[in-house]
């Protein structure tokens, strides 16, 4: 069976103290996931010493994979001077500068510990910029645990659309207050005319317009031109501040999503790889804009700041992590990425199953169906295709591929040709095996 006997007490044990069992419902799954002992390069090894090749990295925060020596090496050496000090040092400036020069949008930075924080904070920022507090996001687009950003996070097609048939504000926590259902307007991912109908009605509300433009949770599915010019022009026109959350997507090229879609946000979130496997996240944008949190003058607008925030072990694992994801290592990972949808989508069309890949860059995910996957809707499975994703996420298990519990995955640089058409054989195959019986 996919899951060992250790794993199976380690489990049996933390149900006892641990509500669920587990820390994070996105990384658990039925019977129970195996648990981590250690991890080497794209590997991980779990306590009943299977080895797995790991496509989820930590939900996609190790880019270099596994304990990278260079990141270890800088992590030690930050760690034998002290592991958080209540002065700056030297270390934030590095990480600041570093994300400064791949994108000139990153001006400055602040630091915090999660995407969650940083995505929070950028909100905040967005609202004592413009003195307006709703937002606008995106049906489906996951942006961490914060009560705004999660409305609509998972609406099912009994609850999704309003009375104008525009997508809700659906609750997605007992208890979120309904101001704040109010006060978050819900865009459809792929429907750009429906996106610009319901900004230009809404638009001189909002303080910020949240964007994931490479959205995982809303089908790992890059956004199309359109809608992304639709909403940086209703941005412009109204004076909204576009919030690019590129914590998972920032690794798609050197300089982050963004640009790859023509937008120009005017802050951006970022978390995961910029912290080379260590806590981490980051609200970067023009100085101009950045002003808000700035309290040298004073009480700033907006305040920012955390016991650990910007912590040196954090900075130097990010900035050894950043430093060696350069623009050939980029290139190298997105071309290993395309081979890997090239292979598994010939896969799926050779053997006539319905499935397909999408993604972009090292990014993928498996989808079951025979229709296209174009944002959260077409994405949203059947409950008989959620049963196939799930049974293809344990069969790729036993096949010792980690991906995570919606079939999907990342790619992480110690990784080759090798590896890739590893994951797409043993995808192929699975899929066939488990569609086999359930065709579409
Ligand atoms: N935004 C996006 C786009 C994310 O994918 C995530 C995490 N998967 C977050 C925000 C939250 O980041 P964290 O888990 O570090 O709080």
């Amino acid at each position: 069976s996919a899951v060992g006997d250790s794993s199976k007490s380690a489990y049996a044990r933390e149900r006892k103290v641990v509500p669920g069992g587990s820390m994070r419902a996105a990384s658990w799954f039925q019977p129970n996931p195996p648990y981590a002992a250690r991890g080497e390069g794209c590997w991980v090894i779990d306590i009943d010493g299977r080895r797995l090749l790991d496509c989820a990295n930590n939900f996609f925060s190790l880019i270099h994979g596994h304990a990278y020596a260079p990141v270890l090496d800088a992590v030690r050496g930050a760690m034998t001077k002290g592991t958080a000090f209540g002065m700056p040092t030297e270390s934030e400036i590095l990480l600041a500068e570093a994300l400064a020069a791949r994108n000139p949008r990153m001006e400055q930075t602040r630091f915090c510990n999660s995407g969650t924080e940083a995505v929070l904070a950028a909100i905040k920022g967005a609202r004592g910029l413009t003195g307006r507090h709703r937002i606008a996001k995106f049906e489906g687009c996951y942006h961490g645990a914060y009560d705004w950003v999660e409305v609509s996070l998972d609406p099912t097609p009994a609850n999704w659309d309003d009375e104008n048939g525009n997508p809700a504000s659906v609750r997605c926590n007992a208890g979120t207050p309904d101001t704040v259902l109010r006060d978050v307007v819900v865009l459809p991912y792929d429907d750009p005319q429906r996106c610009a109908d319901i900004l230009r009605r809404e638009g001189t509300s909002l303080a910020a317009v949240i964007v994931d433009p490479h959205a995982s949770r809303a089908g790992t599915v890059p956004m199309s031109r359109e809608t992304a010019s639709v909403i940086q022009e209703a941005c412009r026109r109204d004076g909204i501040i576009l919030i690019a959350d590129e914590v998972i997507s920032f690794r798609l090229s050197y300089e982050g999503a963004s640009p790859l879609f023509g937008l120009e946000p005017d802050l951006i979130t970022t978390a995961k790889i910029i912290g080379g496997g260590l806590p981490i996240g980051a609200v970067s944008g023009r100085a101009n804009l950045m002003a808000v949190f700035d309290h040298s003058a004073g009480k700033p607008k907006v305040s920012m700041g955390g016991t650990f925030s910007a912590n040196p072990l954090s900075m130097a694992a990010g900035l050894t992590s950043l430093e060696h994801y350069s623009r050939p290592v980029v290139d190298r990972l997105n071309s290993l990425g395309d081979l890997l949808r090239t292979r598994i989508g010939k896969g799926f069309a050779d053997a006539g199953v319905a499935a397909t890949v999408t993604g972009m860059g090292s990014l993928f995910r498996v989808h079951v169906g025979p229709g296209k996957v174009t944002g959260y809707r077409s994405a949203f499975p059947t409950s008989e295709a959620g049963n196939l994703i799930r049974r293809i996420q344990l069969a790729m298990l036993d096949e010792n591929v980690l991906l995570t519990p919606n079939c999907s995955g990342a790619l992480s640089s110690p990784m080759t040709e090798v590896e890739v058409s590893a994951i797409a054989d043993k995808l192929v195959r699975v899929v066939r095996r488990e569609l086999g019986d359930h065709p579409g």
